[in-house]
Order: structure tokens, then C-alpha cells, then sequence
């Protein structure tokens, strides 16, 4: 087990993020010895707290992984806290001098993880100072770690990218897409390109179409001011959606490295096709929840959920259909759903197979019904695995085709063992291995192929589809495959 040396820097360390994700991530890399003797955490933010205090809500965040008294108490001494605004220049030399002291302290070489755990327009301000307040080092590594959004639009992303870009070069950012981060998602390279069986069959004479569902079943809770100014579009499909898309459509790399896959996944965005204003219609739906009821439980509409307007046009869903036009894929509709409020929590992506040429089976209605249907199902979560849904012939003496599944799931216990996503990517930071994070160039595409949507949406005045809460999405989603002759694969 390598030791790294780091300090992490985290602004917005009285956060939500960085108590529901960082901390713990933290403590589950310090308990595999990732990071062990040699690390400090500096946490700023604008509240006044003690270093006691701080180490407090470390405990706390901590708690749910069950750390021994010794572990625990190990850990917290290596967490520091410091009162910061991050718009006042003077308060960065207290950071410096505190960075600097912990350095020498725990030997740590220099190497600084700056994470901003806050809202990105401050990114700007913050990188300036840690430039021109000398807070970055000479001798060590310098790393930026930033999470989305990351712009709200091409222009607004790459006025931020110029900004942080004055500061650090492209291979010492890295953006947090924490989808990335997952098993599942990293398992999409493993399946395609460790069997022949599948890769050889990944284009578009062998498949009919691609389905990728980002499902959740929860609303906007708490967060319905951040939401209502984002949406569906920009929350989900612009990182999440086009970024699993871009993984499932590359050519394979020339070899498995974040340089090279880098390259390949940018090439997929850009052949992605960019509607225009007048196509949008045709090619994506949007959808809000309305009041719904599933089970037992009642829900209340988006528009009477907290901090949202309430005459809000956000969209809490989105189903779209992609092209790319390239040898491989043209003519393969790639779909795309995600939504708030929909019937269960998932995401999960379908590679839909073509049927056979010539069907040689007597027609009956069992032939007719599954024809075609063979499906290669990557289940990212909650459930982690993969499934395979053929034909086969149906026991009996007559004879019938019947669908049948090869079913692999990761066990319970091998999950609870795998690292979690943000541990995961924190420690691919650590090792400077960028491959399960967003460049700039991917960022950039995603937005232009996002944009045109979002302004054919805002000059649209129609009411915008609803949708029950507990269902999967509007009608209007249903009847975009439904014209293209396919449905929505949903199976558990
Ligand atoms: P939060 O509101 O809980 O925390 C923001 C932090 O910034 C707090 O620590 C606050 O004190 C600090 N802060 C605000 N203004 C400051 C200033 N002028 N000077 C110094 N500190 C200041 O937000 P969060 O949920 O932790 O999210 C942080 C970022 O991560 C956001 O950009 C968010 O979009 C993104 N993000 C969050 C989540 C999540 O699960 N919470 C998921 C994905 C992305």
C-alpha cells in the first residue's frame, strides 16, 4: 500500500457535501492506509470554529463507518480548522501560514489538494488567491478539485475554465463527476473491451438501440432553490447522462489510460449530432411532477415543493434521443431519461439488440412478442451487475421461444468492501489519475450539444408536460420510442 503525502484544502468545509461525502471518504482511505501518517486536512469555511469543534463534526460525520476510540482519534489530529472568506485577500495569508506550518509538521513534501466544496462562482476568486497569495507550492504536486455545476451554459463554463486556467493547467484540474466515481461505471470499459463476444457485436449492425436511465425516486427535498434555477436538463443530462453516453459510444482505446480515453470519449461527444432550435421538439420532452400517490405514500407537486416558484417552468425530466453520426453508430438512436419523483430509484443502461434476419420460428404469439429482444442490461445502481436477456425455447412439448435472463449482480458483501465513489476518486486524485474525471473539452461539447436545447425550451411557451409523481415520466417520453417503433426497457 502506497502512502501518499497531501495536504487537502477544502473550501466549504462546513458543508453538506463536504460532511455527507468528504470526510467520510477521507476516513475509509486512512483506514486502508491510502493516506495515513503524512496528511493534513485544513477546513475552511466562513463560520467561527475551533479546531475542537471542527474534529467534532469530523466524528460525527464519520460515525456511520464504526471507527475504534484509537482510530478515530488518530484521524481527527490531522484536521485543522480555519475561519475564512474566501473574497478577503488578507485572510488567505492566515491559510498560507497554516498550510505551510502543517507541511513541515506532518512532511509532507509540498503536495497541496485544493477541493472546492462550494458554489462555483466562487472557483475565480479562490484560484486567483491561492496563485497570488503563494499558496500553491513549487515543490510538491498542485491539484484542483471542483464539483458541478460547472457553468450553467458554454459561455458562463468557459468564462469559469478561463479563470481557473490563469492558475492551473488542464492535467492539474479535476472536475468531479461522481457518477464516474462508481463500480458500474468504470465495469462499462470492462465489459466492452475485455470480451470479444460483446465488442465485436458494439456497432450499429448488431444493435438496435441504446437506453440510459437515470431514475430517482426522491424529489427536490431541500434543495429546491438550487433546483428550480437548474433543472433536469443541466443537473443530470449535460455531466451525468452524455458522460455514461460518451463511455458506451467511444472506439475503444489504444490502451487503458486517462490520456487516451480522454481523447476517445471527447471524439464520441463531438459526433454526437447538435440539433437545431427547430429540431428540439422532435428529438427531446421535458416533464415536471405533478401530485401523485405511490404505495402509501402521497406527493406533493413540484410546484408546491419548498423554494420553488410557484408558476416554476424548471423540468424536473428529461427523455431525449441522441445521433451519432459516425461509421459505428449511424442509425442507433441512443435515449436518455432522467427524472425526479419517478417510480424507483436507478439507473441502469440497455444495449437492445437487433432481432436475427430471417425469423425461422413459426409465427405464434410467444415468437412474435419477444423477437428481437435480446438485451444486454449494466445495472449502476442501487443494484451493481450486468444481466442478459436472450432467447431460448420454452420447456414443453410445443415449441415456443421464451425470454431468458442471465442474471450477475455483485453481492452485498463485495460492495460494502469496494471503495465508495468520492473515496474512490479522491484517491485517483491522489495518484494523479484523471481518467474518471470531466475535461474541459468534454465539458465544453456537452455544453453545445445542451445549450440549443435549453434555448429552444426557454422561447417555448406551451404548458410543459406533467407527470403523476411515482410514474416513470410523461406521456410524451413513452411516445418518443413509440414512433420509432421501440419502448423503454425497464426491468428489474
Ligand atoms: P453548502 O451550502 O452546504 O456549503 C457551502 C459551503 O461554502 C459552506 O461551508 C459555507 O460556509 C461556504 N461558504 C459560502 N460562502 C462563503 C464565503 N464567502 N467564504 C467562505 N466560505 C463560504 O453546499 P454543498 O451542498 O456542500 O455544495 C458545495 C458545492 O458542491 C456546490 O457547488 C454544489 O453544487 C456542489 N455539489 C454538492 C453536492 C451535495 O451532495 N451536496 C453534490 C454535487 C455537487
Amino acid at each position: 500500500m502506497q502512502e501518499h503525502r497531501a495536504l487537502f484544502v477544502i473550501f466549504g468545509g462546513t458543508g453538506d457535501l463536504a460532511k455527507r461525502k468528504l470526510y467520510p471518504s477521507l476516513f475509509r482511505l486512512f483506514r486502508k492506509g491510502n493516506i495515513a501518517t503524512h496528511f493534513a486536512v485544513i477546513g475552511t469555511a466562513r463560520r467561527e470554529w475551533s479546531n475542537d469543534y471542527f474534529r467534532e463534526i469530523i466524528k460525527t460525520a464519520i460515525e456511520p463507518l464504526e471507527p475504534t476510540k484509537e482510530e478515530e482519534e488518530a484521524f481527527v489530529q490531522h484536521f485543522y480548522y480555519q475561519s475564512h472568506n474566501v473574497t478577503n485577500t488578507e485572510e488567505y495569508t492566515v491559510i498560507k501560514t497554516l498550510a505551510d506550518r502543517l507541511d513541515e509538521q506532518y512532511e509532507i513534501g509540498g503536495n497541496r489538494l485544493f477541493y472546492l466544496a462550494m458554489a462555483p462562482n466562487f472557483f475565480g476568486v479562490i484560484t486567483r488567491h491561492l496563485k497570488s497569495e503563494e499558496i500553491i507550492t513549487n515543490n510538491g504536486f498542485n491539484r484542483l478539485v471542483i464539483e458541478k455545476p460547472f457553468g450553467s451554459d458554454y459561455e458562463s463554463a468557459r468564462l469559469l475554465n478561463e479563470e481557473i486556467r490563469e492558475v492551473f493547467e488542464e492535467d492539474q484540474i479535476f472536475r468531479i463527476d461522481h457518477y464516474l466515481g462508481k463500480e458500474m461505471i468504470q465495469n462499462i470499459s470492462a465489459i466492452r473491451f475485455a470480451n470479444n463476444m460483446i465488442e465485436s457485436l458494439w456497432n450499429n449492425r448488431y444493435i438496435d438501440n441504446v437506453q440510459v436511465t437515470l431514475a430517482e425516486s426522491l424529489g427536490v427535498e431541500e434543495r429546491g432553490g438550487y433546483y428550480d434555477k437548474s433543472g433536469a436538463l443541466k443537473d443530470m443530462i449535460q455531466n451525468h447522462a452524455l458522460q455514461i453516453v460518451s463511455l458506451l459510444a467511444m472506439e475503444p482505446p489504444r490502451i487503458f489510460d486517462d490520456e487516451e480515453i480522454r481523447q476517445e470519449k471527447i471524439i464520441a461527444l463531438r459526433s454526437i449530432r447538435i440539433l437545431s432550435e427547430a429540431e428540439v421538439d422532435q428529438f427531446f420532452v421535458r416533464g415536471q411532477y405533478s401530485a401523485g400517490k405511490l404505495k402509501d405514500d402521497t406527493f406533493a407537486a413540484y410546484h408546491d415543493e419548498l423554494n420553488v416558484a410557484p408558476d416554476s417552468r424548471t423540468e424536473t425530466f428529461v427523455a431525449g434521443k441522441l445521433l451519432i453520426d459516425n461509421f459505428r453508430w449511424a442509425g442507433v438512436p441512443f435515449y436518455i431519461r432522467s427524472g425526479k419523483r419517478l417510480t424507483e430509484k436507478g439507473t441502469r443502461i440497455n444495449i437492445v439488440f437487433k432481432p436475427v434476419p430471417v425469423n425461422i420460428f413459426r409465427e405464434n404469439e410467444a415468437t412474435r412478442k419477444i423477437k428481437g429482444k435480446d438485451v444486454l442490461t449494466i445495472y449502476i445502481q442501487p443494484t451493481e451487475g450486468f444481466s442478459l436477456t436472450m432467447n431460448g425455447k420454452e420447456i414443453g412439448p410445443s415449441f415456443s421461444l421464451a425470454p431468458i435472463k442471465l442474471d450477475y449482480r455483485h453481492s452485498a458483501d463485495a460492495l460494502e468492501n469496494s471503495p465508495e465513489a468520492y473515496e474512490r476518486l479522491l484517491l485517483d486524485c491522489l495518484n494523479g489519475d484523471a481518467t474518471n474525471f470531466t475535461h474541459w473539452d468534454e465539458v465544453a461539447q456537452s455544453w453545445r450539444i445542451v445549450d440549443v436545447i435549453r434555448q429552444a425550451w426557454d422561447k417555448d411557451t406551451a404548458a410543459i408536460p406533467s407527470y403523476a409523481a411515482g410514474t416513470m415520466g410523461p406521456d410524451e417520453a413513452f411516445q418518443l420510442l413509440e414512433k420509432d417503433g421501440h419502448d423503454w426497457i425497464w426491468q428489474p
